[in-house]
């Protein structure tokens, strides 16, 4: 097989996995044009100083001995095969980082005769990289559940991040979808890995590795896992093994089968798991706080203002004494919005004037805040407030930003 067709399936077999943050635009170029969202072959990530960077994304192999019903590289599929060598990958990565194409890579496997060997090719693969090819760019690296775990420990020494994509969050889903694969086991690889694990090394001398911390993905709506079920597994991944974060993928269906739902996922489901996810990192919520366990995100607004609905008791919320934890929990109000506002109200009280002038989207808060006392928002009926934030049309002509076409319906709160 050529080089050229072994990239061609290696590269279009990797891009089901969303560990970056460009996917979801289905835009269909023009030939004349210059540049396509549909092929995959370069993702993107952010380093911890926040520069986007370009990685070359990649399967060492796509000749998988699994058969997980959901993916297009399983073992029942009958597509071409290819697999490149550690030398192949290592020449691409250091030929396309020459060219200024890319400025790292991100390395993933099907599971090629086991997964050991798997984790074997792809620790050469690494360490060849590293200290034969002398490259000193960012390495994203996919780590096979069920290897050794020194083999993983060697190859987590070599690269800045690592994931092992956990895809659902009950082990009854892995079971019915992707019978080889067990929740638990990833889940000990991801604490293990923690940097602070000292039963990971043995040792109380601690090397740091993956400086980039780990990552996972699930895919969502493939089964009927409800969006609580993933928030709650979710946020122990950050509390109890530090992940950086956790990517969420809408299911596409790219296989028949009875038990796979026949049509994609809603983006805007994935966009409000992102959302949620938001407010655990940056915003000091809780899961309890936003969903209920066997509950699923309101598609129609985001879980921020659903927070809010819930709570109407807690608002509306005088801006000029509100403490941080409080600011955060307005909808409008983000994290520079609350400096902003704690910063400026040393020097003065501040009135609703000077909260447009610091950016603050009043649409949004002045149902749920006073400034000095007065209040300008429609906060006395929650089904009002429900339908003026998911865009029904409003005294004021207001409706919320959205990324996608929302369906428009009436909801009524109980
Ligand atoms: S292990 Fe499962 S998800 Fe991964 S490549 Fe193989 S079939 Fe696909």
């Amino acid at each position: 097989m050529k080089f050229e067709r072994k990239l061609q399936l290696l590269i279009e077999g990797a891009k089901y996995d969303v560990s970056c943050s460009s996917s979801g635009s289905k835009r269909i170029s023009d030939k004349n044009q210059l540049g396509n969202t549909a092929p995959a072959g370069v993702c993107h990530s952010f380093t911890s100083d926040g520069r986007c960077i370009s990685l070359l994304k990649i399967l060492m192999s796509n000749a998988c001995i699994y058969d997980c019903k959901y993916c297009i590289n399983k073992v029942s599929n009958s597509h071409e095969r290819a697999t490149l060598t550690p030398d192949e990958l290592c020449n691409l990565t250091i030929n396309f980082y020459k060219r200024n194409y890319i400025e790292g890579l991100f390395l993933s496997s099907a599971i090629i005769k086991d997964p050991e060997y798997t984790m074997q090719l792809l620790l050469k693969t690494v360490k060849k990289l590293r200290e034969e090819y002398n490259f000193g760019g960012y390495v994203h690296l996919k780590g096979i559940a069920g290897a050794n775990l020194e083999t993983i420990r060697q190859a987590a020494e070599y690269a800045d991040r690592m994931s092992f994509n956990a895809e659902l969050p009950t082990e009854e889903g892995l079971q019915l979808l992707a019978p080889q694969k067990n929740l638990k086991e990833s889940l000990l690889h991801m604490k293990r890995l923690n940097i602070n694990e000292l039963e990971y090394t043995g040792s109380k001398v601690l090397k740091k590795i993956i400086p980039a911390g780990q990552s996972t993905q699930f895919v969502i709506g493939a089964t009927p896992d409800s969006d609580g079920v993933l928030l709650n597994l979710t946020e122990n991944l950050y509390n109890h093994f530090k992940l950086k974060r956790v990517y969420y993928s809408a299911y596409i269906p790219v296989n028949k089968s009875e038990f796979l739902p026949n049509k994609p996922e809603s983006l805007i489901r994935e966009n409000r798991l992102y959302q949620a996810d938001w407010l655990l990192r940056f915003y000091g919520f809780k899961t309890a706080e936003i969903i209920a366990e066997d509950e699923n995100l309101s598609l129609e607004i985001d879980p921020k203002a659903m927070y809010a609905l819930k709570n109407l008791d807690n608002f509306p919320l005088e801006v000029n004494t509100a403490s941080r934890e409080e600011l955060l929990r307005v909808p409008g109000i983000g994290t520079t919005g609350a400096y902003r506002i704690i910063t400026a109200r040393r020097l003065c009280n501040l009135n609703f004037d000077d909260l447009k002038r610091m950016g603050i989207v009043l649409k949004r808060a002045k149902h749920f805040i006073t400034c000095n006392g007065k209040f300008v928002g429609y906060n006395n009926n929650a089904e009002t407030l429900y339908n003026l934030l998911a865009g029904e049309t409003s005294a004021d002509g207001y409706s919320q930003t959205s990324m996608f076409e929302i369906p428009k319906r009436r909801i009524l709160l109980t």
